[in-house]
């Protein structure tokens, strides 16, 4: 019987194994035959593991936002990059106030992160994907795709959301959720490009800076200033990235369903872009027949690039459901970290920051078992 079981993982898990009592019998289970694919991906294969400046009503979106203030208070970025650069791995600062590994290399971080969690006892068996999860008389049954089953006290599900499910996370903690009768809020496609109904082919590989604004019906919802790119369907770029999850943050508001989503995107939305002068190229200069009195033009939105292209997961797991370190309030001994919760970050690092402090916070808390 283990103290400890954690499904699924790479940042939170990893995290929650290093910080949860050495005496506690811990396991990892993965479903890849490697470790940490996202981590290796993460920041263009650079790592991007927080933000420098986070402020949680901007730069997360979920039901409970406010939540971030108590993750922040016991685990902020500073403390992470504190903890990173104390085992030797040093940091820097980059543009949209990104911290990113100084060496360039994702895997020096998830080799800390794998050695650091097997220092701290903790056993982890890959290549193996977990089919259900149940309780029976206080004990869980962690069902494994083999046949077999392992048994624990505490189950942590930290299996990330549905998005980018080449690397293995397709959505599963929400089946363990709705097995346990936890609410969830809809999971939605977050940081992904937008397809436009103008055809922009011609433009595509064309970065600038510019301001993008969001309307619904001529409602203003969200703007932002930064690095944009055309591509050969429409627009990406982080501060794209960044309206997709607000948009989905505004169309879970509303009820409306992922099936829905595209045709609400269609009669609805629209998308404002604003020039500037300093990063203004020919090309796009004469493509739209700006002038000193023209600067911005009007697109609409067709559709959201795919789930397969999508960073990260928004909605999941309701933190009202949860305590304050991360247990289900109508489960006892088990906990949803990470990804899997309804409480999601731009593009910039605040992710996995998000994912480190709830790691944190969950994994401390065994200490009082
Ligand atoms: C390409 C890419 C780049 C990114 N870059 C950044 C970045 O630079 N900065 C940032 O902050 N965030 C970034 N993110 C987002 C960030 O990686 C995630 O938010 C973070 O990894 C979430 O951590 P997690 O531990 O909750 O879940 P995940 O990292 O998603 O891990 C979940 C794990 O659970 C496993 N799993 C799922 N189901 C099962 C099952 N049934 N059985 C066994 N195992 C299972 C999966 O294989 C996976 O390894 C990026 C994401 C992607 C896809």
């Amino acid at each position: 019987m283990y103290d400890i079981i954690i499904l699924g993982g790479w940042a939170a898990w990893l995290f929650c194994s290093i910080w949860a009592p050495k005496n506690q019998k811990k396991i990892i289970i993965e479903k890849n035959t490697s470790l940490g694919k996202k981590v290796i991906l993460s920041g263009g294969e650079r790592c991007n593991v927080t933000n420098i400046d986070i402020t949680p009503e901007d730069d997360y979106f979920g039901e409970n936002i406010k939540v971030m203030h108590s993750l922040m208070a016991k685990f902020s970025n500073y403390d992470m990059i504190d903890w990173i650069e104390k085992r030797g791995i040093t940091t820097c600062v980059e543009d949209r106030g990104r911290v990113i590994l100084e060496s360039g290399k994702s895997k020096d971080l998830l080799d800390l992160l794998i050695q650091e969690s097997s220092k701290n006892n903790t056993e982890i068996q890959k290549a193996c994907t977990i089919t259900k999860v149940e309780k029976v008389d206080g004990v869980f049954l962690v069902h494994l795709s083999s046949g077999e089953s392992i048994q624990g006290k505490n189950v942590v599900v930290a299996t990330g959301g549905k998005s980018f499910a080449q690397v293995g996370t397709d959505g599963f903690g929400y089946n363990i959720a709705r097995d346990f009768d936890i609410e969830m809020t809809d999971p939605y496609r977050g940081l992904c490009g937008m397809i436009t109904r103008e055809d922009l082919a011609e433009l595509s590989w064309s970065t600038l800076d510019v301001t993008l604004s969001v309307y619904d019906d001529k409602k203003y919802l969200y703007d932002e200033k930064g690095a944009f790119l055309f591509t050969h369907t429409g627009l990406s770029g982080p501060i794209v990235f960044n309206a997709v999850i607000k948009l989905g943050e505004h169309l879970r508001k509303l009820g409306i369903k992922e099936s829905q989503q595209k045709a609400y995107f269609e009669e609805h939305i629209t998308l404002k872009l604003t020039f500037h002068e300093e990063s203004m190229t020919k090309r796009v200069h004469s493509f739209f027949e700006l002038s000193e009195i023209k600067n911005d033009i009007i697109l609409h939105l067709a559709d959201l690039r795919s789930w397969a292209e999508a960073k990260v997961t928004g909605g999941g797991v309701k933190i009202s459901e949860l305590t304050n370190t991360f247990e289900c309030r109508k489960v006892e001994h088990l906990y949803f970290i990470g990804e899997v919760l309804d409480l999601t970050g731009k593009t910039g690092g605040f992710n996995l920051q998000q994912a480190w402090a709830s790691g944190y916070i969950c994994g401390r808390s065994f200490e009082s078992q």
